[in-house]
C-alpha cells in the first residue's frame, strides 16, 4: 500500500477489517478470547476502515477510538435492561424505512450499510443478517410527495454515503422535486471514519440540492485530524452547513476535559456543535451508558466556561417514542436574583 492507495476511499473500503483474526493480528493480541468475540459479531457484525483503525493508540485497551469500532463481549453479556429498538420508530413508519414522527420533518433509512459499524449505534439492529441493504427508495419519495406537511428530510441509514453516486444524486434530485420539500438533511459519519470518501465530485452531487444541511458524528477529540478536517472543509466551502451530533458514551467522552477538546476542536474545523445525545437504552450498547446526572454536572460546568458558539443542547430521546427533551439544570438561574 503507498499514499495515493491510502488516499483513495475505494481502497479503504475494500481493505476494511472484518475478520477476528485480521484483527486479532492487527491489534497484536491473542484473539479477543475468540469464542466470546464470534458470539458477539454472530450478533452484531463489525468493519473498520483502515483509517479509522489507524487512530488506535497501540497496547492502551482503553482507548477512546478502539471502544468505538473493535467488539466488545459485554455487547452480548451486560445488560442494564436495553431494547432492540428504544425510541420505537417502526411504530411511526408509514412506508418500510420512513419514520415520519413530527409533523414537518421525516427521516429516511436510505441504507442499512456502513463503513464501520460504531459499538454505541442505536440502530444495530438493523446491521443483523437479513436486514435489506437498500431500503424501496420509490415508496418513500412518493409518500413524501403525497404529504405536503413535510418540509424537511432527513436521509440517514446507516450511512447514505454508502449509496452508489448515481442513486444518491438521482434520490435526492426526486426528494428536491417535491415543491414542498423546503430543506434537506443528510445524517453521515462518512467525514469521520472515512473522509476521503467526501470527494469533489461526491461534494459536487451533495450541492447540487441545497439547501442541504449535513450532520455528521464526532465523539471524540481524537478523531478532529487533518483528513476529518479537510473533509468538512470541502462541504463548508460548498455552502453546506456541518452540524455535529455526539453520544455521550462512558470512558470516551465523560469527562470535562475531553468533551470541552472536542467542542473547542470542532469549533475550531467550522462544524457546529448541535447536540449531545444521552446514550439510548440500546441492547448491546448497555455498558456505553452514562448516568444523565453526571452529563448535566459536566455540560453545566462547561457552559459556564465556553461560548454558546460551541455549546450543544444536550438532549435525551425518550423512550417509547415521546420525542427529545433538553437536560439542563438551572443552577446558574438559582443562584442569581433573577425572579
Ligand atoms: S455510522 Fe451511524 S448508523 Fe452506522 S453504525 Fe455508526 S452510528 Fe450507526
Amino acid at each position: 500500500m503507498d499514499d495515493a492507495d491510502w488516499k483513495d476511499w475505494r481502497w479503504q473500503v475494500r481493505n476494511r477489517i472484518r475478520s477476528g483474526r485480521q484483527l486479532a493480528e492487527l491489534l497484536k493480541e491473542a484473539p479477543i478470547a475468540a469464542g466470546s468475540l464470534r458470539a458477539v459479531i454472530r450478533t452484531y457484525p463489525f468493519s473498520i476502515t483502515p483509517y479509522y483503525f489507524s487512530l488506535i493508540r497501540e497496547g492502551d485497551p482503553d482507548d477512546p477510538i478502539r471502544f468505538q469500532c473493535v467488539p466488545d463481549p459485554r455487547e452480548v453479556s451486560f445488560s442494564l435492561g436495553g431494547v432492540d429498538d428504544p425510541l420505537e420508530e417502526s411504530r411511526d413508519m408509514p412506508v418500510p424505512g420512513l419514520i415520519h414522527r413530527y409533523a414537518d420533518r421525516c427521516l429516511i433509512m436510505a441504507t442499512s450499510k456502513c463503513m464501520m459499524y460504531c459499538r454505541h449505534c442505536n440502530r444495530k439492529r438493523r446491521w443483523k443478517a437479513g436486514a435489506a441493504d437498500r431500503a424501496p427508495l420509490r415508496a418513500m419519495i412518493d409518500y413524501v410527495a403525497a404529504t405536503p406537511g413535510i418540509r424537511e428530510v432527513i436521509v440517514s441509514g446507516g450511512d447514505p454515503l454508502t449509496l452508489p453516486e448515481k442513486v444518491l444524486d438521482e434520490f435526492l434530485g426526486a426528494l428536491r422535486a417535491i415543491p414542498h420539500v423546503e430543506v434537506l438533511r443528510i445524517g453521515s459519519r462518512i467525514p469521520v471514519v472515512l473522509p476521503m470518501r467526501i470527494t469533489v465530485p461526491l461534494v459536487r452531487i451533495l450541492r447540487k440540492h441545497r439547501p442541504l444541511w449535513f450532520n455528521t458524528q464526532f465523539n471524540s477529540p481524537r478523531e478532529i485530524t487533518p483528513e476529518s478536517a479537510e473533509a468538512c472543509e470541502r462541504l463548508v466551502d460548498a455552502g453546506i452547513p456541518v452540524s455535529n451530533q455526539s453520544v455521550l458514551l462512558k470512558g470516551i467522552n465523560d469527562d470535562y476535559e475531553t468533551m470541552r477538546r472536542l467542542l473547542y476542536g470542532l469549533q475550531r474545523i467550522s462544524v457546529r456543535p448541535y447536540y449531545l445525545f444521552q446514550c439510548d437504552p440500546v441492547r448491546g450498547a448497555d455498558h456505553f451508558r452514562v448516568d444523565f446526572w453526571k452529563g448535566m454536572e459536566m455540560m453545566e460546568r462547561i457552559s459556564r466556561q465556553t461560548s454558546g458558539l460551541c455549546l450543544p443542547r444536550y438532549v435525551i430521546d425518550v423512550p417509547g417514542g415521546k420525542g427529545k427533551m433538553s437536560l439542563q439544570t438551572f443552577s446558574l438561574l438559582a443562584d442569581s436574583d433573577i425572579s
